[in-house]
């Protein structure tokens, strides 16, 4: 408290620091060679990736820094997630979110290829270093096997049907009957109404990661390795006036002209006290790796079992690859249902916490996620886990949407957060948002229109907008 009213006493406040050096970085200075004006992206997931990505369509490299504190993306949740891409949501803004993603990923990644290669040709990158289009195909290696969200009640049903209708390529399946006509291998016993999405599917984030990264990288922008926080707030001008990046390197501070925060579950940490928290905690979620052998037996080999969302368990599955006889892969996980306790360690923001490893809640495959599976694919019951892990979800507490554009309080913060566990598949096209925005386009100039997740909503009271479709 005694901090808190020291620093809001000065006009400018600096942030004390345990570091061993300091030294303004030159490629991050806005007196940099570069025309552009300069841009520190927190955090190297989909969101930061892709800013800087769709930026470089207008901004030099030399403007551009992605600061990251984990490389490896040991820890990084697009890297540890499913994976999953779709269109079924509630909201018309996630809807076309993942629409970009799908766009970029169709006929085996040629919009993504040209995007990539695009920036790379503006930057004057050796040929050799230019992902080709089957390279890129392999990298990310989409595989369109559906989702399939299915109901047991008529509130469910009706709910199903009415987001059917804002996607214009779901099947929506009316009756039991239906659904066990297209998924002979379900119990529909209890159902009452499915979603398809064939053009649906999902990719291999760390793929796409590693290679979009290795595509900036090639172009100039730097990336350096550490932990960010906020040097100096300056509570008159409400600018951030410092990043600064602690890593084994010692301590760098960069003076951006914006800062674009794609911190992922750690996104809280990355806005002044002063300009009041926003509301992204993390939560754990588990994923088992299965393996089955009887399944492939009761449809027809090459069949893609999808992504597929049990009603009332909170429990997903989905195969991994085209069937085949002798033995597959799935993947499988749940969430909590409403009112159950989550995986919440309580605090917002916490950055020791979410910069450590998970372990996978082993318990919740016997407890939960093997019975659902077991109750609506009989064979499931063959199942065997083979691996299991764990990453955070970066969830917004409020809403459950994503909180985005420019900060309402500080003039030069620009926020990308709170995805709530579906930010892989909408982190291109989100960061074609945030590049819009931190190049000036306003409301109406951008390619989706996101005023809606705007931050002054979780202030205001009753703009909440909540999306049903989150998993
Ligand atoms: C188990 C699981 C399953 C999921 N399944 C899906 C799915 O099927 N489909 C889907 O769309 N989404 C899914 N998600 C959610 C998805 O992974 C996230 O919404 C998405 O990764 C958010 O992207 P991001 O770029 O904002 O954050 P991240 O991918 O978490 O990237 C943020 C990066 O910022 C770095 N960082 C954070 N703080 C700092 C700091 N202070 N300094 C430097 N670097 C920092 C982190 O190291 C991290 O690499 C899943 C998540 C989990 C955990």
């Amino acid at each position: 408290m005694m901090l808190l009213r020291r620093l809001l006493s000065k006009p400018c406040a600096i942030r004390p620091t345990q570091s061993t050096s300091q030294f303004s970085s030159s490629s991050s200075s806005s007196s940099s060679a570069s025309s552009s004006q300069s841009v520190v992206i927190v955090g190297s997931g989909p969101m930061g990736l892709s800013t800087a990505l769709h930026l470089l369509e207008t901004h030099s490299p030399s403007s551009i820094t992605v600061v990251e504190r984990d490389p490896s993306y040991a820890l990084n949740s697009a890297s540890l997630s499913a994976g999953g891409v779709r269109t079924q949501f509630s909201l018309p803004e996630n809807i076309e979110l993942s629409r970009y993603m799908l766009h970029l990923l169709g006929d085996s990644c040629a919009n993504l290829t040209s995007l990539i290669q695009g920036v790379c040709e503006k930057n004057s990158v050796p040929e050799s270093e230019i992902p080709t289009r089957e390279e890129v195909a392999s990298h990310v290696n989409f595989v369109p096997g559906g989702y399939l969200f299915l109901s047991s009640s008529a509130d469910g049903a009706a709910s199903l049907l009415k987001n059917s209708a804002l996607q214009p390529s779901t099947e929506y399946l009316s009756s039991a009957a239906e659904i066990a006509d297209k998924f002979p291998y379900l119990n529909t016993s209890d159902l009452t109404a499915g979603a398809h999405t064939p053009a649906d599917g999902w990719l291999d984030p760390y793929g796409l990661l590693t290679l979009t990264r290795k595509a900036l990288k090639s172009c100039g922008v730097s990336f350096p390795v550490g932990t960010a926080s906020i040097g100096e707030y300056c509570s008159s001008s409400r600018r951030i006036k410092e990043v600064r990046v602690e890593g084994d390197a010692g301590t760098q501070a960069f003076h951006p002209d914006t800062v674009v925060n794609c911190a992922g579950a750690n996104a809280g940490s990355l806005v002044p006290d002063e300009a009041g928290g926003i509301p992204v905690a993390a939560r754990a979620r588990t994923i088992f790796h299965l393996s089955n052998k009887t399944l492939a037996a009761e449809l027809p080999q090459g069949a893609l079992v999808p992504l597929t969302v049990d009603p009332g368990t909170g429990v997903w599955y989905r195969g991994v690859a085209p069937l085949r006889p002798g033995g597959n892969d799935f993947l499988a996980g749940s969430s909590p249902l409403a009112g159950e306790p989550d995986g919440d360690d309580g605090r917002v923001g916490d950055l020791g916490r979410v910069g450590r490893g998970l372990d996978p809640a082993h318990a919740q495959w016997e407890e939960r996620v093997w019975p659902a599976l077991y109750n609506r694919v009989e064979c499931f019951g063959d199942a065997k886990v083979l691996n299991s892990w764990a990453g955070w979800y970066d969830y917004n507490t409020a809403d459950q949407n994503g909180i985005v554009g420019w900060h309402d309080e500080v003039e030069n913060l620009v926020l990308g957060n709170g995805w709530s566990g579906h930010g892989m598949q909408m982190g291109m096209g989100v960061g074609r948002h945030l590049a819009e925005v931190v190049r000036g386009q306003g409301r109406g100039e951008t390619s989706v229109d996101l005023s809606r997740f705007g931050v002054a909503r979780l202030r205001k009271g009753g703009g909440l907008i909540f999306e049903e479709g989150i998993v």
